[in-house]
């Protein structure tokens, strides 16, 4: 462990950004906290818990061109070379041009069978510096999703910035009554996924190391040796910080009472202020629902990967015409359904880190520890076997 004296952390930073790019949380002109490419000067936000979006876009981008695609006119272009050629074979005028018609006809169709793409994978040296344990969890359960995890798929562009990104976490002093990170496997000095951990103390910031990337960091000059002192106010810090968030529920038994009362009509009910803005997922550090899209303009095109959410009512539309979610208590039921029931079925752990942005953020004051306490526990039926 090292120490980081409150006056050397922009110095910091700026050793970091000598070597990657940095993204750190910064307040923008109204205040609100967001994760933002650091450049020198800029005052890092450490002492608001929770930024409103978490990091998550830094690697799984909200909209990223996956290739760049075009058709080649040279068939075209060939063709109208060879038209004298051919006239000058032709015997008539008629001839002449009937052949040099066809010709560029099968040409014009050869050209537009000929598609050139340009795959795009851009994935330069970063460090995202102060975000929360829960929000660093979040990249390790999006890690499963994109990394081949059981034999899955293997994204390549989600993992070439995964990998060319370290995590520096700040522990959490001061936990808001929206989070539960400790009733879902995590703690607010959480450190699975994290390549560092700095704690505020008096004075400075303790910093631990857990990775090779993260000790890569420690090379830094101006850090000093920890005390004693300094070390035993970490652990103190982090004590205390745990004890304060409130237990939320009782994982026991939730994904089996999510399969025994996937049809039971309190969904319905818990549904009905939900007004599928998405918010939730946009906020949230591992809903990973995407889109992938061709915008084209004349013979130049990209594909593209964007953020989707699964409130969306188009989300699930078959090109038949048929949608398997059609109904809106449908696809609320399948948000809290995949992270605690069809996720760990698959990757053998949760999809929710508890970092409570989506209790803090939904208009409509939908709080996810609430669904989960009720869909996850035994429901009353009535005597004749219907829902209550
Ligand atoms: S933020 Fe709230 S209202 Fe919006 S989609 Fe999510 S649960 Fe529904
Ligand atoms: S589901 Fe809600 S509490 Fe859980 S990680 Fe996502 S935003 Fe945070």
């Amino acid at each position: 462990m090292k120490f980081l004296t409150t006056d050397q952390l922009d110095a910091f930073l700026g050793y970091v950004a000598g070597q990657a790019r940095v993204v750190a949380p910064v307040k923008d002109d109204k205040g609100v906290v967001l994760f933002r490419p650091w450049a020198p000067g800029m005052p890092v936000e450490l002492d608001v818990l929770l930024s409103k979006q978490s990091a998550k876009e830094y690697v799984f981008r909200q909209s990223e061109t996956y290739l760049k695609f075009g058709y080649t006119m040279e068939g075209l272009a060939a063709a109208q070379t060879e038209s004298p050629e051919v006239a000058h074979a032709a015997a008539t005028e008629a001839e002449v041009a009937a052949v040099d018609v066809a010709k560029a006809q099968d040409a014009r169709v050869k050209a537009f069978e000929t598609v050139v793409v340009d795959p795009v994978n851009e994935a330069p040296a970063q460090v995202i510096f102060g975000l929360r344990p829960c929000d660093v969890r979040g990249f390790v359960q999006m890690d499963n999703v994109f990394s081949g995890y059981g034999g899955f798929y293997f994204d390549p562009y989600y993992n070439a910035k995964r990998e060319a990104t370290t995590l520096v976490a700040v522990t959490c002093r001061d936990p808001r009554s929206t989070c539960f990170c400790t009733s879902v496997g995590g703690g607010p000095a959480g450190t699975e996924g994290a390549d560092a951990l700095l704690t505020q103390v008096e004075g400075g910031l303790t910093f631990e190391t857990f990775t090779p990337k993260g000790e890569a960091l420690g090379a830094f000059p101006g850090f000093a040796e920890v005390s004693q002192a300094q070390s035993l106010y970490a652990e103190t810090v982090k004590e205390t910080a745990a004890s304060r968030v409130a237990p939320a529920f009782d994982l026991e038994g939730v994904r089996d009472q999510l399969r025994e009362n996937i049809e039971h009509g309190d969904w319905h009910d818990l549904a009905m202020r939900c007004i599928s803005c998405g918010t939730c997922t946009y906020v949230c550090p591992n809903c990973y629902c995407f889109n992938i899209t061709d915008e084209i303009v004349e013979t130049r095109g990209e594909r593209m990967r964007t953020w989707d959410n699964c409130f969306n009512p188009m989300y699930t539309l078959e090109t038949s015409g048929h949608n398997p979610r059609d109904i809106k208590s449908n696809r609320f039921r399948n948000r809290f359904s995949h992270k605690f029931w069809y996720y760990p079925d698959k990757y053998d752990s949760l999809l929710c880190s508890g970092c409570g942005r989506c209790v803090a953020n939904c208009p409509t004051r939908i709080d996810i520890r609430e669904v989960v306490r009720t869909m996850g526990s035994p429901r009353p039926v009535t005597v004749t076997g219907e829902e209550a």
